[in-house]
């Protein structure tokens, strides 16, 4: 039998080139060796966004459309929704009471999420609700619904992966074995700064280059990206370690990358042809996706009927995993 994947993004905006490196090409690359599930995790992005279905209902299709541009298959993955999954709100009624407010206060990510939101909208739009809060359960969920082996995500949802396998072990050793403990797996990058030089590429911080970017746009941002503030003139010799579009250089021009940084400390590399170099290796990196990603947004119907019928597969397992959970909680009553 094959191992298991569940992994997936909340459908909060497009998605980026944080995602792409973090997450979606590890996605691409194991879905032949694994059996994978793609959860879009709308029920978690309405625990931020629940004064805008709008947009979150907007964002299931352009999630949908990334995953399947950058090469998640829907003959090998299946791609699901996370609110048309109902066993998974029932776990996380059950799992909630394995899990102290005090812990989930405590964990890395709420935690930065809670100081992002404070620094983007002031003390207001840090205030916390029980859902928000809670939402490392529901994750815990999501993973053990499929009692999946392994999940491919960013660093900065580490933290969560390990609040969940504390979750397993907390339920196995009440109840008995019936929960696997998941595996995290980082990408390659793990995790991509912004083009404004904060320390995660991020769809609610604004500081993204989005996959379904057009050329120009991305020429647009790049160009913005954040530099080393000392150099004024083309012929003045910079720091590529404090400079965005260098940091970048070292991921999409890998074999240009020691001769930027020699060039720009010597001083003989002006940042518009730097800034335009980079752009040229991002858009043809991404020109191929870009154009999967145009048929999909000509074909909506056939995205819908990709997640509704990953969404059925999905509820197999969800719905035998919710079945030996009541049954090892004593509440498997009229089965
Ligand atoms: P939001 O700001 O709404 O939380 P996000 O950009 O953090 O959006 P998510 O949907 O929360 O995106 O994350 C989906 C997956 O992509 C997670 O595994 C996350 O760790 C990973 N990821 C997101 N941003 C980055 C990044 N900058 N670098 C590496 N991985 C990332
Ligand atoms: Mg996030």
């Amino acid at each position: 039998m094959k191992k298991r994947i569940l992994t997936g993004d909340r459908p909060t905006g497009r998605l980026h080139l944080g995602h792409y490196v973090g997450s979606l090409l590890n996605r691409v690359k194991l879905q032949d060796e694994y059996e994978t599930y793609v959860l879009i995790a709308d029920v978690q992005a309405l625990t931020d966004n629940f004064d805008n279905p709008e947009k979150v209902r907007e964002n299931v299709l352009q999630v949908a459309m990334d995953n399947l541009a950058v090469g998640v298959d829907p003959k090998k993955s299946n791609i699901y929704i996370q609110s048309m999954i109902p066993e998974v709100a029932d776990l996380t009624v059950y799992y909630s009471n394995l899990v102290t407010i005090a812990r989930l206060q405590r964990n890395p990510t709420v935690k930065t999420e809670i100081s992002q939101k404070k620094a983007l909208f002031g003390e207001d739009g840090g205030s916390v609700t029980y859902g928000f809060l809670g939402y490392p359960i529901s994750q815990a969920a999501d993973i053990t619904a499929f009692n999946a082996d392994l999940v491919p995500v960013g660093e900065d949802q580490l933290p969560l992966i390990e609040q969940c396998r504390e979750i397993v072990r907390k339920f196995n050793s009440l109840y008995g074995e019936v929960l696997k403990e998941p595996e995290a797996l980082v990408g390659e990058v793990a995790r991509l700064k912004g083009l404004d030089g904060n320390t995660k590429m991020g769809k609610s911080l604004g500081n993204a280059i989005y996959i379904g970017d057009s050329e120009e746009e991305t020429i647009k941002k790049i160009n913005n990206a954040v530099t080393d503030p000392n150099k004024i003139k083309k012929d003045d010799p910079a720091e590529p370690n404090v400079c965005m579009v260098a940091y970048y250089h070292s991921i999409f021009s890998k074999n240009e990358y020691e001769d930027i940084c020699k060039e720009c400390r010597a001083g003989v590399r002006g940042c518009v042809n730097c800034k335009r170099q980079l752009a040229d290796n991002i858009n043809n990196e991404l020109s191929g996706i870009r154009e999967k990603r145009k048929y999909y947004e000509n074909h909506v119907d056939e995205v819908k009927e990709i997640l509704k019928q990953g969404t059925a597969n999905a509820r197999i397992i969800t719905k035998e995993t919710l079945k030996n959970v009541k049954k090892a909680m004593k509440i498997d009553y009229f089965e």
